[in-house]
């Protein structure tokens, strides 16, 4: 039997990589433009890494970790999300002593043991931001701006915006307190798993799917109406920001995250097109986050996009590779040879050329070039050689002119290098 690949960790193929590589690379573009860098960490960290910084008490860390010992018996985990691992270098490289604001994108694969289904991996691809150093909201409506334009580019509208807000060290405590005593007072119509979890992450009961824990949680305490003064504030100017710069947004007291270390402003770009995985793209503050982990005190924001569910709403607009630009048909051994030399000359001066490596006839290599997708193609037989001339077709009109070959090389170039 011959072997596949792990269970929920996909291929990704030529015919779909391009759709990949506009996506990514109009990330570079847009996140450039807002004067971002990238950043490449490792693939496996310190397995204590993610249970200090997402919280031992959430999903990710509860059940979803690819974690192993290494020879060396190192207990690592290959990374579930960007932020921590982007945080953990920003401390270890005193990111801060180069620049008091950093502005930071990664993009990559994530790996979270999860149930595969239709948008839902186990090794899946992010692309992701990340603000350290700014307390002041215009940075959450900038970097909300630049997450909005960066779907303008990529030509999906089909999302919308929701911006919450969690609160902080100082005003969550009480909100949690009120709210488990008003699950505590339901506790029966909530599913097992938030009968479990009600008292350790009650939080995540709102956003739990199961229709008795929606149903509970309709007129629950809400986060919004318990911020303490400064939050409240914060939370007043990032919405007057974003009313300010026209980016369209709703309020959802319910959107909670499911990692630890989102204070205040939280948010997430919610499409209807991906059924119940309906998230693109969410993130938040995270401000007592690096100090936690041992760097200074800085505050910091981000946002992850899940670049398959991208793949997945681009559907029919998939970007298709360009074909080759001059198809070389040649008949015989000497006109091969001549149209081998003649391809390699326009490749390295900058032109898409392809020719038949397998003996075919010119009828087939004719089907080839229009399978390709050729814009031109050139034939080339005894005749043509002998004469110096070759009828140059345009595959899109059929129309012909006759070029002289040993000036083919400039002037293709010329015309489509
Ligand atoms: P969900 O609610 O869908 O489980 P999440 O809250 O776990 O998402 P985050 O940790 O915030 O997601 O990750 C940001 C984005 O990464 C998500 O909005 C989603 O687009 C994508 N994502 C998360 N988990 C997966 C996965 N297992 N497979 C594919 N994409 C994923
Ligand atoms: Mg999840």
């Amino acid at each position: 039997m011959s072997i596949t690949a792990v269970k929920g960790m996909n291929d990704i193929l030529p015919g779909e990589v391009e759709t990949w590589q506009f996506l990514e690379l109009s990330a570079r573009e847009v996140f450039g433009l807002y004067g971002f860098s990238e950043i490449r960490t490792p693939i496996p960290e310190k397995t204590e890494l993610f249970c200090r910084s997402i919280g031992e008490t959430t999903d990710i860390v509860e059940k979803e970790m690819y974690s192993f010992s290494d020879k060396g018996e190192n207990s690592l985990t290959l990374r579930p999300e960007g932020t921590a691992p982007v945080m953990r270098s920003f401390i270890q490289n005193r990111l801060h002593n180069l620049d008091p604001v950093s502005k930071l994108y990664y993009m990559g694969p994530m790996f979270r043991y999860e149930r595969p289904q239709k948008g839902r991996y186990r090794q899946f691809h992010q692309l992701g931001v990340e603000v350290v150093g700014v307390e002041d909201a215009k940075i959450d409506a900038q970097v909300l701006a630049m997450l909005h334009q960066y779907f303008i580019r990529i030509g999906i509208d089909s999302v919308s915006l929701q911006i919450n807000s969690l609160g902080c060290p100082e005003c969550r405590p009480g909100y949690r307190q009120t709210l488990i005593s008003y699950l505590e007072s339901r506790l029966d119509t909530l599913c097992a798993e938030c009968q479990r979890r009600y008292q350790t992450n009650p939080l995540r009961v709102l956003d739990c799917k199961a229709q008795g824990c929606q149903a509970a949680t309709v007129d629950a305490p809400s986060v919004i109406e318990h911020l303490c003064s400064p939050c409240n504030d914060h939370f007043r100017q990032v919405k007057s920001y974003l009313d300010l710069l026209n980016i369209p947004f709703e309020v959802n007291a319910r959107m909670v995250r499911g990692l630890d270390y989102y204070v205040r402003t939280t948010f997430e770009l919610v499409t209807d097109q991906l059924g119940s995985q309906n998230a693109v793209a969410a993130g938040g503050r995270y401000d007592g986050l690096v100090e936690s982990l041992g760097g200074p005190s800085l505050p910091g924001i981000g946002f992850a996009i899940g670049l398959e569910r991208l793949v997945l709403m681009k559907g029919e607009q998939r970007i298709s590779a360009g074909g080759p630009q001059l198809f070389i048909a040649a008949l015989g051994e000497e006109a091969t040879e001549r149209a081998f030399v003649l391809m390699s000359q326009l490749q390295a001066a900058g032109v898409r050329a392809e020719m038949d490596y397998l003996g075919k006839s010119l009828k087939a290599q004719m089907r080839r070039a229009n399978k390709l997708n050729a814009t031109f193609t050139l034939v080339l037989g005894e005749e043509e050689l002998e004469s110096g001339q070759a009828q140059l077709k345009n595959m899109s009109d059929s129309s012909q002119s006759v070029v002289a070959m040993d000036s083919l090389v400039a002037m293709l170039t010329e015309k489509l290098g």
